[in-house]
């Protein structure tokens, strides 16, 4: 078995009230086992959630929302229905602050459905998978952008081969109500936790809520009322929506990245200047940042230029850049699905 919960309690789903405990995760011989802090938030029967957050150890909005949920949630706030929280599903990435763990190099997000005798991660994911998926219908996993990136405010998704899976996924990114709702198509799906939910016919969504290795106050509002929203759309709780301020603005826009396209790479390695801002209207060819390389400081920088009209989506935020490394990813904008 891969993960057992903690101080002799057993993982039991069908009970009622609030209990909280750690799932221990082996890390092999001689090593302390990983230990997955787990909350689970019942009153009756009825839909079960899943909120997840710290998959990658440098995205922040995810693991302060959900701790703050761990702390605030009761049994009497809901009306029917299972809230299962895990603010830090990597806590090693978590503890170190880098988006892989640091005990095998290995990105949680590419490594589902797991394996019960794989590497701690691989055994993270089975431990989810096996213990905590088959009990919930849907899963919503908190990211972020990471040290690397600046993503604008949202909600992820796929197109899926399933109408009613697809209707359902999509009515639950307009009830988030995230800045930005996208579906996007992933290069390198294999090892998601998108994918094996969506596999398993349940509803998924990618938050991506801010970035740059920190969180501001609005990204944190974002995500906060986003749970609490998606909470009150499953029937778990009474409450009437609310769309979060972001930018100084109450507005949900609809985007898609559908295609190789979408990316813009850096063109050499160097420092980067950005010349965009997240949700900014950008025309193919236009320059949206540069490189300036420390090694030769009087050679002109290597401008980067958007790959097509469209609005910036994500941006790169760390000061260095390495050569191929995502500029930018520039959004097609559209009504609805
Ligand atoms: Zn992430």
């Amino acid at each position: 078995m891969a993960g057992n919960a903690g101080k002799g309690w057993v993982l039991d789903f069908s009970r009622d009230g609030k209990r909280s405990t750690w799932i221990e995760v082996p890390a092999g011989r001689g090593k302390p086992p990983v230990r997955l802090a787990i909350t689970i938030v019942r009153n009756g029967p009825g839909p079960g959630v899943l909120f997840t957050g710290g998959n990658h150890g440098d995205e922040y909005e995810g693991p302060i929302a959900l701790m703050k949920l761990i702390r605030e949630l009761e049994p009497k706030d809901l009306v029917g229905g299972t809230v299962v929280i895990m603010p830090m599903i990597n806590p090693p990435a978590i503890a170190a602050g880098t988006r892989t763990s640091p005990l095998d190099g290995k990105n949680l997000n590419r490594v589902f459905p797991g394996k019960a005798r794989g590497t701690v991660t691989e055994r993270i994911a089975h431990t989810i998978t096996t213990q905590v998926l088959p009990h919930v219908e849907t899963v919503y996993d908190l990211h972020a952008g990471g040290v690397a990136a600046m993503i604008a405010p949202s909600v992820m998704f796929h197109k899926l081969r399933s109408k009613p899976l697809m209707a359902r996924t999509v009515a639950a990114m307009e009830a988030f109500r995230a800045p930005v709702g996208i579906m996007i198509k992933e290069f390198e799906s294999e090892g998601m936790l998108d994918t094996t939910v969506e596999k398993l016919g349940k509803v998924f969504g990618c938050c991506e809520l801010g970035g740059a290795g920190m969180t501001t106050p609005e990204t944190v509002g974002v995500t906060e009322t986003g749970i609490r929203n998606l909470m009150i759309h499953l029937g778990i709780m009474k409450g009437r929506l609310k769309t979060p301020v972001w930018m100084g603005k109450r507005q949900t826009r609809y985007l898609e990245a559908l295609s190789y396209g979408c990316y813009a790479d850096a063109p050499a390695a160097g420092i980067y200047e950005p010349f965009v801002e997240l949700m900014d209207k950008v025309k193919k060819g236009q320059p949206i940042g540069q490189v300036h390389s420390p090694k030769a400081p009087g050679r002109p920088a290597a401008v980067c230029k958007a790959p097509r009209d469209g609005v910036v989506f994500m941006r790169h935020a760390f000061g260095l850049i390495r050569k191929g490394q995502k500029v930018a990813t520039i959004a097609q904008e559209t009504k609805g699905w």
